[in-house]
């Protein structure tokens, strides 16, 4: 049955799948440190549903297996380091620059479960992709789908890191993986010294090479992956806003990508200008990580970018009207974050860009049309240029 679930998720496209059971007692510790001490910000969904997160049976009572699928997500011929320096272009996170992948991804888990159910007719099941309070990472690192990075984002030593994670927790009782298994050649990256490594960004297609120097590393046969890390720091000190406190801790306050996304308030003044021209999200600490260097680009015709999000500028993207935001992003998960903190961000990013006519008239013709919060970030960048 187990190799049977295999068979059919490669099929529906899934790049990685695993099967584990329900227990994480072993990660309670962990996430109700990182609750104590607050990093989750206002993100206080996380904390009221935290019972449940760690014990799946609250959430499906007889779940006996769960069924752990990634996928890849990243887009064909994007040039996210050319578009990090134009200041003048927009710098939207990768994995929204096409089709919402929730919808994406739970489609794919319901052609897997229905492909069960057909040998399996009764099958209970249930699909979550970021729906329910699920500690994904925790189960997809039991099922062997990689270990957690010092960026805190699950890791995988064949396809590094740009992939969804969607899960089946079901009531049929799986043999659990012992290790990752849809490949069995382990490569590693070039783990450079971090402080022999003075590379950029833009060179990383070098400097992370497939160059396999590290043969000592291998994956464990007792679940997860083994961490990889090794004495990298990259994405500790590739991130913009020192956001990675130590490895492993992500404080929230600080991550762009909890700011642009999931904060709806006034951002930090002393935030802004680390913000750059990233107007959803951030992939910097992905960016820089030589896992990537193994990252494939994705099957998926879905997850190509759309209305040229890939390159496009901050001064088109700050003009559409809510008409238009809400008709360019249909069906993609941009939309989520409404056309207010839309506006927010990328008026922060005309603030970061250098001075000219064309931004500071866009930015004075929005302000007295705008909503309080907007208004409060259009007058920053004026601010700033006026002070340049
Ligand atoms: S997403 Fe960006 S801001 Fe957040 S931790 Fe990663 S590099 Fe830092
Ligand atoms: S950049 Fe280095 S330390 Fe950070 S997650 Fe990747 S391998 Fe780990």
């Amino acid at each position: 049955m187990e190799n049977h679930i295999k068979q059919c998720a490669h099929a529906v496209g899934f790049s990685l799948i695993g099967i584990t059971n329900t227990d994480l007692s072993a990660y309670a510790t962990r996430l109700n440190e990182y609750l104590e001490k607050g990093q989750h910000a206002t993100m206080a969904y996380l904390e009221k549903h935290n019972p449940m997160r760690l014990d799946p049976k609250q959430l499906m009572p007889n779940v006996k297996s769960i069924i752990c699928c990634a996928l890849n997500y990243w887009p064909d011929g994007t040039n996210p380091e050319n578009i990090l320096t134009d200041k003048t272009k927009a710098y939207i996170s990768r994995y929204a620059l096409g089709r919402d992948y929730h919808k994406v991804m739970r489609k794919k888990l319901e052609q897997l479960a229905q492909k069960i159910k057909e040998k399996n007719p009764q099958l209970n099941y249930r699909c979550f992709v970021d729906s329910g309070p699920v500690l994904e990472k925790a189960l997809a690192m039991k099922a062997g789908l990689g270990w957690q990075g010092k960026n805190s984002l699950l890791l995988n030593n064949q396809i590094g890191s740009y992939f969804f994670l969607g899960e089946i927790y079901t009531d049929l009782d799986l043999i659990n993986d012992d290790t990752i298994h849809h490949n069995t050649h382990h490569p590693t990256p070039n783990l450079r010294h971090p402080v022999l490594d003075t590379g950029s960004r833009s060179t990383r297609s070098v400097l992370y090479s497939k160059n396999i120097i590290d043969s000592a590393v291998k994956p464990r046969n007792d679940g997860e992956q083994n961490n990889h890390c090794g004495n990298c720091e990259k994405c500790l000190n590739a991130c913009p806003t020192k956001a990675i406190t130590a490895p492993y801790q992500v404080d929230a306050k600080r991550c762009i990508a909890y700011l642009t996304l999931e904060y709806k308030g006034i951002i930090p003044e002393e935030m802004r200008p680390l913000i750059g021209n990233r107007i959803y999200g951030c992939d910097d600490c992905q960016l820089c990580c030589p896992w990537n260097s193994f990252a494939k680009t994705t099957q998926e015709p879905d997850f190509n970018p759309r209305h040229n999000l890939d390159n496009t500028t901050l001064i088109k993207l700050f003009s559409w009207s809510e008409e238009e935001f809400l008709k360019n992003t249909e069906g993609s998960a941009i939309r989520r974050i409404g056309y207010e903190c839309w506006q927010r961000n990328i008026a922060v990013a005309l603030g970061n860009a250098a001075p000219n006519k064309k931004i500071s008239a866009l930015l004075i013709s929005q302000l007295n049309q705008s909503s309080p919060l907007i208004r409060e970030h259009i007058t920053w960048s004026l601010n700033r240029y006026e002070n340049t």
